[in-house]
């Protein structure tokens, strides 16, 4: 962390100046008061960190992402208006000119021989709207690990602010505002799943999860607009219900 003009710690909204210093290299200023409020949003942080963090790009998938990708990719498994869908199926709605979709999802894997065949061939924005898809695919599946827990969550978060115009079609015209509004997101979905998962006898940990979530809200209005905000409200704070349902319990004890 690096000395420089203040900010909010995306953790508990303290004001300081020490931010992030991987982020900094990347031009957006995220701010952490403490190495603790750092450590507590790293396993989400650490996803969109450094060159990941602006515009805020979804990491590619890992090897074993990508055989669980490819194994069902023509089963039904998420819920349409119209019944189940196959990712396939998915994919072909967004991507109707690539028949190849198994050679599409292995290319997507970080380091593949594929990657480095075809550097750019179907270029970032598509790739990021296939990587997003796929995440919300892979939400429905059983073998859930941390990281998907959390991609998974964010790209939910992500497709419906990109259908409300929170966000852009193609990330690559993410504006800073707009990516730090995306970081308060992980904040806040980081510490749903993990602090409200681990701690839920913490009431401490549930209030930090409840003002996160106001801070988050507060940015969009301040930042985006009162509109923007009550998207972000709209689409966002269920996740909280988590947090309502432990402060219940606490104060009911
Ligand atoms: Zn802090
Ligand atoms: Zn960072």
């Amino acid at each position: 962390m690096a000395e420089q003009p203040g900010g909010q710690c995306l953790t508990c909204g303290t004001h300081t100046k020490n931010r992030c210093a991987a982020c900094g290299k990347a031009g957006i200023d995220l701010f952490f008061c403490s190495a603790s409020c750092q450590k507590t949003l790293w396993v989400g942080h650490r996803l969109f960190c450094g060159r990941h963090a602006f515009p805020p790009l979804f990491p590619l998938l890992q090897p074993d992402e990508s055989r669980l990708v490819r194994s069902k990719m023509y089963a039904p498994i998420l819920g349409g208006d119209d019944g189940p869908i196959s990712i396939y199926d998915e994919y072909l709605v967004h991507w109707y000119t690539c028949p190849e979709a198994e050679y599409a999802v292995s290319a997507l894997v970080e380091g593949s021989a594929y990657d480095r065949e075809q550097p750019d061939a179907r270029g970032t924005s598509h790739n990021q709207r296939v990587l997003i898809i796929l995440r919300m695919a892979l939400c429905f599946q059983t073998t859930k690990s941390e990281r998907n827990d959390i991609l998974s969550a964010l790209s939910e978060k992500w497709y419906r602010l990109l259908c409300d115009g929170v966000f852009p079609m193609d990330v690559r015209d993410t504006t800073r505002e707009q990516a730090i509004l995306f970081h308060h997101i992980v904040a806040v979905v980081t510490l749903m799943r993990v602090k409200g998962q681990s701690d839920v006898r913490d009431r401490e940990s549930a209030m930090r999860g409840f003002q996160c979530q106001f801070r988050m809200i507060d940015y969009a209005k301040q930042h985006i607009s009162a509109e923007a905000s009550e998207k972000v409200s709209a689409n966002v704070s269920p996740a909280m219900h988590g947090f309502s349902g432990i402060l219940r319990q606490i104060v009911n004890r």
